[in-house]
């Protein structure tokens, strides 16, 4: 039996919108009995993108983040809905089935990831469905990863072992949106924004950008070493927050430096200027 699920690449993602936009253009105005029934033109985002901006000028980088109901192994909305107003499908599709759900405004509440909408008009809860009613009729995606033009959004069969997801899964690159909930989401994310230290080599007697100078952070059972680009620039990413590294800053012929940093925010060095032993 397959079980559905996605994986979505943060560091693929230019926010372009067109998967939020699909999810729109499938949904709104049109009804889908028995799994869903029409999206409001405005106040649901059933493919929500979180836009974070990171570090500070001049090196700032912002990420997006594609929200959509996870699908969980373990969903609480169907463990905290009653009379089968929530129910998981055997291929691990979690729906909202729009007729025992009437007037059920509290199954809102049962989702941590906060992905249910209130529909006032209709008065029923609502979310995406993973486009099922596309699947049951052979469709091989949903809407929004159709839409996807640069391939951050991944959908695919998690118990085929040779799916391209379920590959993916297995070489461990992926992770929850929010382990701490506890649901086994079936969307995973690769590249979540976590935090980042960076900084510009110059050697100070010439004034030009160090390039190919080696830059090694330790720490927190760690360490990591990179070589600065051709304009000088180095950059760890995806460290975890609120730990405490050393930054060491080497070439041959020249003084090295040391920096003490603290992750408890991303970490631009600026301009570090190297001197000449
Ligand atoms: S993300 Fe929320 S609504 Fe979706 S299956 Fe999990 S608990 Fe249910
Ligand atoms: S369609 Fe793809 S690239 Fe565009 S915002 Fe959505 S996930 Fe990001």
């Amino acid at each position: 039996m397959s079980k559905y699920g996605i994986v979505m690449d943060v560091t693929k993602c230019n926010g372009c919108y067109n998967c939020f936009l699909a999810c729109r253009d499938e949904y709104c105005g049109n009804d889908y009995p028995p799994y869903s029934l029409s999206q409001p033109m405005t106040g649901h985002f059933w493919m929500r993108l979180v836009e974070k901006e990171r570090g500070q000028y001049p090196k700032v980088k912002a990420a997006y983040t594609a929200v959509p109901c996870m699908h969980c192994e373990n969903p609480a909305c169907v463990k905290l809905s009653t009379g089968g107003a929530v129910y998981q499908r055997t291929d691990g599709i979690v729906l909202i089935d729009p007729v025992k759900a009437s007037g059920q405004k509290n199954i809102l509440n049962t989702c941590p990831y906060r992905v249910i909408f209130w529909n006032e008009a209709k008065q029923i809860p609502q979310k995406c469905t993973m486009c099922a009613h596309l699947l049951d009729k052979g469709w091989q995606e949903p809407r929004c990863v159709e839409a996807c033009p640069t391939g951050a959004l991944l959908f695919g069969d998690l118990d085929d072992p040779n799916s391209e997801i379920a590959k993916i899964i297995a070489e461990g690159k992926t992770e929850s949106l929010q382990p701490e909930y506890g649901l086994k989401e079936k969307v995973r994310y690769i590249g979540l924004p976590k935090r980042f230290v960076a900084g510009s080599v110059v050697f100070k007697d010439t004034d030009a950008c160090a390039e190919g100078v080696k830059v090694t952070l330790v720490g927190e059972g760690e360490k990591q070493t990179v070589q600065t680009n051709n304009y000088g620039d180095f950059e760890f990413e995806g460290l975890a927050a609120d730990k405490s590294y050393t930054v060491k800053v080497e070439a041959p012929g020249y003084k090295s430096q040391k920096f003490e940093v603290k992750t408890s925010i991303d970490i631009y060095l600026g301009d570090i200027f190297i001197k000449a032993k």
